[in-house]
C-alpha cells in the first residue's frame, strides 16, 4: 500500500525511494547539533535529497499545517474540556510548538520528499553495509 510506504519513510528516516539508507544524518531529532544535517542523496541507492534550489521551501507548507493539527487537537481535546484560562494555553501550546520544533522540522522534510519520490523496490542499493 502506497500510504504505508510513505509512512515507513518518513517515521523511520529512511530514503523513500529505497527504504534502506537514511536521510538526515542522525536518528535522533533532538540532537540539537545536528538534526537538520541531510545527506545530499541517499548512500544507498543514490536519490538525490537535494533535488533544486529551494526545494524545501514546500515542507515549510507541511511544518504549518502540521503546527495547525497539533493546535487543534490540543484545543478540543484539553482547551474545551478542562476550561484552562485562555493564557495558560497559548503559554503551553508556545512552549510545546518550541519543544517539538525540531521533530516537526524533520518530518515536514520527510513528508515533503516522499510526496515526489515513491518507493521502487527494485531499486539498486549501492553500499552493501545499509
Ligand atoms: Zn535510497
Amino acid at each position: 500500500m502506497k500510504l504505508k510506504e510513505k509512512l515507513f519513510s518518513v517515521l523511520n528516516n529512511k530514503c523513500p525511494k529505497c527504504h534502506k539508507g537514511p536521510v538526515f544524518e542522525v536518528n535522533n531529532p533532538y540532537n540539537l547539533k545536528r538534526f537538520d544535517k541531510m545527506h545530499k542523496s541517499c548512500p544507498c541507492c543514490g536519490e538525490t535529497y537535494h533535488k533544486e534550489p529551494g526545494f524545501y521551501y514546500g515542507a515549510m507548507i507541511v511544518s504549518y499545517m502540521l503546527n495547525g493539527a497539533l493546535f487543534i487537537f490540543t484545543f478540543l481535546g484539553i482547551y474545551v474540556p478542562m476550561e484552562i484560562d485562555a493564557i495558560s494555553y497559548i503559554v503551553t501550546m508556545g512552549l510545546l510548538i518550541v519543544i517539538l520544533a525540531p521533530l516537526t522540522f524533520r518530518l515536514s522534510r520527510l513528508v515533503w520528499l516522499n510526496v515526489f519520490v515513491g518507493f521502487d523496490p527494485a531499486a539498486k542499493c549501492f553500499n552493501p553495509e545499509l
